[in-house]
């Protein structure tokens, strides 16, 4: 397997650490005390493209290759898992218009959906529902003219302070259905949620739609497609982005500790000629290795529409984030009392981490799938095996 960047992949990342570097960095502790991510930064994700990148060229977009995107998801998470999870839901509402909107919908969506005039969240979690997506209490009714009344309630949205457009996932007669939600649609509303742990300036809002009419052009793929298809689609592309945007989070963090442990002097040596602090460092550094090595794995399975890619993105999503939250703690460990405070990012690094652990399928989820996945895998590969000893004893 070829590690090596293309030269092309290598000057877009350049660019992506640039652009990080000049417009994310700086502001991002600023807009983590405000709880907000202000228009502005997002018109400057918008400008180079950032939020078109998935979209095809024939949308406007730049049609970029799933590597590329890692790489920019990484960057981005480096400077602000918050601003990542702008990239995360905007790609939700385009991969799945993408694959499962109708022509139509993808000519009236695509190309606002790549230049940012319109912006995008994904709504499937609601006030009682979280891990047990199937018991969603959203509902649609199907009216007589082809139109749905749509009632619902959604928690914790991403951006969905912003967004002007939604894609919920509700039920119709017990199906989950996936529906384009417009902001200005009458009877649509939403609140914004302050004092999260991580993600402070996601712009995360409760979402409210009372007798919502939704006309039959908003509806995505088919009744019944909402989970098998639509949040499918929606959540796998939201793990891959998790995974890579964790990498970052976690690099940043450990770049802070090997400057501050090389400058920091205790006992008359710097912090990192001691060894236990080495012992911490090690273990960053191998790990965010390790979680960029899963990342580039699904990375180079996705590029080649590799049907193993789903279990692959979920594990490198379940591992990364669990490398963020540790290597995110050790970070505010080597900074001590300075990693505690607000002059350091440190400590919204530790705070964004956990949140990586519960969303897009929290990390038990992730186990609960991984597991059954790697006892099927056992099986067929016992099956293989008999099959293969059975061949053997034939040939006798
Ligand atoms: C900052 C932030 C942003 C978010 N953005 C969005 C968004 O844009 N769109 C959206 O739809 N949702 C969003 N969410 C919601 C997120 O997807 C949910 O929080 C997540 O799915 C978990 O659901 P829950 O919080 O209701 O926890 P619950 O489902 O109530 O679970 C609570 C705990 O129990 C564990 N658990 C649950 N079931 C099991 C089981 N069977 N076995 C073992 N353990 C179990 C969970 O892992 C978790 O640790 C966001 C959440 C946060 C915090």
């Amino acid at each position: 397997m070829d590690f090596d960047l293309t030269a092309e992949q290598r000057t877009a990342q350049a660019g992506f650490r640039q652009w990080v570097e000049q417009h994310v960095v700086p502001v991002a502790d600023a807009n983590d005390n405000r709880e907000q991510t202000p228009p502005d930064l997002i018109a400057k994700l918008a400008a180079p493209g950032y939020l078109g990148a998935l979209v095809a060229k024939e949308y406007g977009g730049e049609g970029m290759d799933a590597l590329t995107w890692g790489l920019l998801c990484e960057e981005v998470g480096r400077g602000s898992a918050s601003l990542l999870s702008l990239l995360t839901v905007h790609g939700m509402v385009i991969q799945s218009i993408a694959k499962w909107g109708t022509a139509a919908q993808r000519a009236r969506w695509l190309p606002v959906l790549a230049t940012g005039e319109t912006i995008g969240a994904f709504g499937l979690t609601e006030p009682n529902v979280g891990s047990d997506a199937k018991s969603i209490q959203s509902i649609a009714v199907a009216q007589p003219d082809g139109s749905y009344v749509l009632n619902a309630e959604k928690r914790w949205i991403s951006f969905g302070a912003s967004a002007n457009l939604i894609l919920v996932i509700a039920k119709v007669n017990e199906k989950p259905t996936g529906f384009l939600v417009e902001r200005n649609m009458p009877g649509f509303s939403s609140e914004p949620i302050y004092g999260m742990l991580g993600f402070r300036s996601a712009n995360i809002a409760r979402l409210i739609m009372r007798d919502v009419i939704i006309p039959p052009e908003n509806l995505v793929g088919k009744v019944g497609f909402g989970f098998s298809h639509i949040a499918g689609t929606a959540l796998d592309h939201g793990r891959y982005c998790v995974g890579w945007g964790c990498v970052g989070l976690a690099q940043a963090a450990l770049d802070a500790s090997l400057s501050y442990s090389g400058e920091r002097y205790q006992f008359d040596v710097t912090l990192n000629k001691h060894q236990l602090i080495q012992e911490m460092l090690a273990e960053m550094i191998v790990n965010v290795k390790a979680a960029r090595m899963l990342n580039y794995h699904s990375a180079f399975l996705k590029d080649r529409g590799d049907p193993s890619l789903i279990m692959e993105t979920s594990m490198a999503k379940y591992f990364a984030s669990r490398v963020a939250a540790q290597v995110t703690n050790a970070a505010v460990q080597i900074h001590g009392a300075n990693g505690c405070s607000s002059d350091y990012p440190v400590q919204r690094y530790y705070r964004d981490a956990k949140i990586m652990e519960i969303i897009e399928g929290s990390n038990q989820m992730q186990q609960i799938i991984i597991a059954k996945s790697g006892y099927q895998q056992h099986l067929v590969a016992k099956r293989a095996a008999r099959r293969s000893s059975a061949i053997e004893g034939e040939g006798k």
